[in-house]
């Protein structure tokens, strides 16, 4: 790198990319290199030599520039010795030295540096055996874990988030400190805390970082409403399911059915309307009326706490949990076709991946019912289709629109528009008619006349 030798400053790439490499993991979006010395000024003198000679944003206050160089972004910065305040995760920085500068990152992993510097160009420098830790497959901090992570807690959700991203292990004494610090949580962003929620979900297997969360209580702090499905009552010898940890296998389920982590969300989020409806009755056990109805309205709630997104996002996810046990009714039952047209006119666009939710919501161990509701599933995944082609149900646009039933009966805007309008759906849906425009009209004139209107 001619660029930092003109300037006279050392340069390394550090953290992510060394680690990836050395792990042979992905492809890498973005490099961070550090620098004794200006950061600001090494980025400013390398886009300066770099083809095209990309724009440089700085970012004063950090202290670090950015420059994009094709799909890459190269990030700079000057080394650095931070120093912690206890109400915020913001530190005092001060200059330091690359020594330093490895000191305050958070895993040892995440500390290694390659040198870019003529001379020894290309080695290795890790002083914390992280190249050890990626054999061992281990999450350890480079310094004291408490002070680590009361430092920034926002690095116990990152643990936790690598453990489950890498398949890795985090160290014993880490994972007493992220305990004992959970309720330090709080001095993170909801915005911080879903982005590391995001990257469990995309991950793998998301119930090895949800467990996690569990096993360290970071949970009640983030995610108060799964905690509350854990357990197993028993009343006169009436059980139903650990509801917390049959959620983790259908989120580890639906992740090798799909990567739409709003989908994966659903999955997380199905059951929670299930702690605050639960009842015992004497005579049927245990159940959960409405349970859907309520968890709907709870994604609302639990998106607005967390800053989450309130659009269609959203709505989607509360969607699959409203609709989430529709599908669950016709795989145990005898499937009529008017009941898988109800369905697919209620789920819309979105009726495969409430499918999709639904055969990760298997977790039977009885082998007998799993091969029952797998083999009722493609039964009506089969009728979805058929009936698809013949009634065309999934953007359902009723043939006979409210004007023409005015014009017909000659009708001011009334309730009676909406009757019959209601009851040509009803027709349709029932399979009393085709999805038609002869039937429905027909169907229109006869409906008007019983109910004593006259067409003109
Ligand atoms: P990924 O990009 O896959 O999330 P990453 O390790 O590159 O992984 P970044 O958030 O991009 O993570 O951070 C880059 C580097 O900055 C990390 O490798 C780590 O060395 C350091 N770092 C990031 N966040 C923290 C933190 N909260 N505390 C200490 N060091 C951190
Ligand atoms: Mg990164």
């Amino acid at each position: 790198m001619a660029s930092a030798q003109e300037l006279g400053v050392t340069c390394y790439v550090i953290g992510g990319f060394v680690r990836d490499y050395l792990l042979g993991w992905g492809v890498p979006k973005d490099i961070d290199v550090v620098a004794v010395g200006s950061g600001i000024a090494l980025a400013k003198k390398v886009a300066s030599k770099l083809e095209g000679r990309p724009q440089v944003s700085v970012f004063k206050n950090f202290g670090t520039a950015m420059v994009k160089h094709g799909t890459l972004e190269l990030e700079f910065v000057g080394a650095r010795k931070e120093s912690y305040d206890r109400n915020s995760r913001k530190p005092v920085v001060e200059d330091g030295t690359l020594d330093d500068d490895q000191k305050r990152r958070d895993f040892t992993i995440n500390a290694l540096a390659l040198s870019l510097n003529e001379g020894d160009f290309g080695m290795l420098l890790d002083p914390f055996d992280g190249v050890g830790d990626l054999e061992r497959k281990l999450i350890r901090t480079p310094l004291q874990p408490d002070i680590t992570y009361s430092d920034d807690p926002l690095r116990m959700l990152r643990a936790i988030r690598f453990a489950t991203q890498l398949n890795f292990t985090i160290h014993l004494e880490s994972l007493q400190a992220i305990t004992e610090n959970k309720a330090r949580i709080k001095i993170v962003s909801p915005e911080r805390i879903v982005d590391e929620l995001h990257k469990i979900l995309s991950s793998k297997k998301p119930a090895v970082g949800f467990a996690l969360l569990h096993k360290t209580e970071l949970l009640p702090h983030i995610l108060p409403e799964l905690v509350a499905l854990e357990g197993i009552e028993e009343i006169e010898g009436q059980r139903h399911k650990d509801n917390f940890w049959h959620t983790l296998e259908v989120v580890d389920n639906i992740s090798e059915m799909t990567e739409d982590v709003w989908l994966r969300w659903a999955a997380l989020l199905h059951d929670i309307g299930k702690a605050p409806t639960k009842k015992f009755h004497k005579k049927i056990g245990w159940t959960f009326h409405g349970h859907e109805f309520v968890g709907s309205k709870m994604v609302y709630k639990l998106f607005r706490r967390l800053h989450m997104p309130l659009n269609e996002k959203m709505k989607f996810v509360q969607k699959m949990v409203l609709m989430s046990s529709r599908p669950i009714v016709l795989s145990e039952d005898f499937v009529t076709d008017s009941a898988v047209r109800r369905l697919v006119f209620d789920a819309g666009e979105h009726v495969e991946d409430l499918m999709t939710l639904c055969e990760a919501d298997i977790t039977t161990k009885n082998p007998r019912k799993q091969r029952k509701y797998k083999s009722n599933f493609k039964l009506v995944r089969e009728k979805i289709i058929e009936v698809e082609e013949r009634d065309r149900v999934r953007n359902f646009q009723p043939p006979i629109s409210g004007e023409e039933i005015m014009k017909t009966f000659n009708l001011e805007p009334s309730k009676e528009i909406g009757i019959i309008k209601e009851a040509i759906k009803e027709a349709i849906l029932e399979g009393d008619i085709p999805n038609e425009y002869g039937p429905a009209r027909d169907f229109m004139l006869k409906k008007g006349k019983a109910m004593g209107l006259r067409a003109t």
